[in-house]
């Protein structure tokens, strides 16, 4: 259940067109009902992320305006009931109404956090009314225009903190030693031609067929191979789709170059898989055509490790194993540390490490980080490195938040955003990365000034 944020106000003051920018597109009707719930509309809002239920309390708007108040108080203890949070709209160009008053007076006595919106305010005919609105004793006021949309991003701050601890998880965290709530790990390995993949997979199922008996528990669908993986470490039985890109390939019948087939092969595995294994060839080591794969996978935000085959025929193997490192690190400069694990199809060498931390990488690029440990990091990030000031005007950077997982995705709000260099961005990436435990996996940044967020929203 999505928490409930209800709009109040007198009518005409913009409570239907701030349900309608803040339910978008997506506008969602339930049923009339009869009784008091038919004054109410009902729609599912995305504030930049946040998804609560919003309940627009009008329909009284052609009522008898003497017996308007006893009605409204009716209708707005009705919709209260159960409400996460209320917000109290008003006209900042009208001003402050008497009646906007005794509806205030009605919500300082309700059990309901209450939030104050003065609509309207584009431009700065709204400046003393919403000066006028502090006096309601019901805290600041944010400023907006419903029909402009300014001022959704200030309200998103406000809103954050009563309702992200009532978030739906899309993607729930994990706690070390919790059960994965996740499906089937999808995983695709690709790689130049006769880096090995057909012998990794066959190795891969085989080896579970000797530990399930017979064709037990392996289903093969035209793009994936369904199989039980056990985990040697845990003991635990993991569910695992392997991407199958070659048969993909086959049945398209592209009758591309043998090096672009690789190419396409991964592009065709991202868009299924969660988790890319780029497999070297440990005879050939690193070449271009492996770092543009991989590349391409971080760009589609897949999680990506990189395995080297034929350990079991490399020469200097130590040797081998920093160079490709090296090789990785400086070749994927987004991504530095990217999981590297030799493996062995031929004897199975390295296999259950690689699915191993193929699980790993998946757990970290599903993960949340809790609200309070990344305003810590944040603050610390701005304390120690504060963002630069150019022209001698500071850009302030005012807020983070994690608006999505696989991959995390992260929105920074502030002014003067478009002159932030990219050099202060990649500190903050960075910063996350390596202080919130993202490691390798990628993570997106956008940022977002206060005014008209909309603009940029994706
Ligand atoms: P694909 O094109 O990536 O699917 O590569 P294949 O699976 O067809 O393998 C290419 C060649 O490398 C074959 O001759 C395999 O026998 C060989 N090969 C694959 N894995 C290994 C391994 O771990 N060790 C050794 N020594 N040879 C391997």
């Amino acid at each position: 259940m999505l928490p409930e944020v209800v709009i109040i106000g007198r009518p005409n003051v913009g409570k239907s067109t701030l349900f309608n920018r803040l339910v978008g597109k997506k506008l969602a009707l339930v049923d009339d009902q009869p009784g008091v719930t038919r004054d109410r509309r009902f729609g599912e809002a995305d504030l930049l992320g946040l998804k609560f239920t919003i309940v627009d309390t009008a329909g009284w708007e052609d009522d008898d305006p003497h017996s308007l108040p006893g009605r409204m108080r009716k209708q707005t203890e009705a919709a209260l009931e159960g409400a996460t949070l209320a917000l109290f709209v008003f006209d900042s160009r009208a001003g402050l109404t008497p009646l906007d008053e005794e509806i205030a007076r009605w919500l300082r006595g309700a059990d309901v956090p209450v939030v104050v919106v003065a609509n309207k305010a584009e431009g700065k005919a709204g400046d003393s009314g919403i000066f006028d609105a502090y006096s309601l004793g019901l805290g600041d006021p944010v400023a907006l225009s419903a029909e402009h949309g300014e001022g959704v991003a200030d309200l998103f701050e406000v809103l954050l903190p009563h309702l992200e601890p009532l978030q739906p998880e899309e993607a729930p965290a994990l706690d070390e030693g919790e059960d994965r709530p996740l499906g089937p790990l999808q995983l695709a390995i690709v790689g130049r031609p006769n880096a090995g993949k057909s012998t990794l997979i066959n190795r891969l199922l085989q080896e579970d067929r000797l530990l399930t008996g017979p064709e037990a528990g392996i289903t093969r669908d035209s793009i994936a191979v369904d199989w039980q993986w056990q985990d040697p470490k845990s003991g635990e039985t993991m569910p695992i789709k392997l991407i199958d890109t070659a048969g993909m390939r086959k049945r398209a019948r592209v009758t591309e170059k043998l090096e672009r087939m690789a190419v396409a092969d991964a592009k065709h595995a991202v868009d299924f898989a969660e988790v890319v294994v780029l497999l070297l060839d440990a005879t050939q080591g690193l070449e271009h055509q492996d770092l543009k794969i991989a590349s391409h996978v971080i760009e589609e935000g897949r999680a990506l490790m990189v395995a080297i085959n034929k350990w079991d025929i490399a020469e200097d193997p130590s040797g081998l194993f920093n160079g490709i490192r090296a090789a990785l690190d400086e070749g994927l400069a987004q991504a530095r540390g990217i999981p590297l694990i030799a493996v062995s199809a031929r004897t199975g060498k390295g296999t259950d490490a690689m699915l191993s931390a193929a699980h790993e990488l998946r757990d970290i690029w599903n993960r949340r980080v809790p609200t309070a440990a990344l305003n810590r990091w944040f603050d610390d990030a701005l304390a120690q490195n504060p963002p630069p000031a150019p022209g001698g005007k500071r850009i302030k950077l005012r807020y983070i938040t994690q608006v999505r997982t696989r991959p995390p995705g992260f929105v920074l709000f502030g002014t003067r955003l478009d002159q932030l260099p990219e050099s202060y961005r990649r500190y903050l990436v960075n910063g996350l990365r390596r202080e919130l435990g993202f490691g390798s996996v990628p993570v997106r940044l956008t940022l977002r000034s206060p005014k008209n967020p909309y603009h940029t929203k994706e």
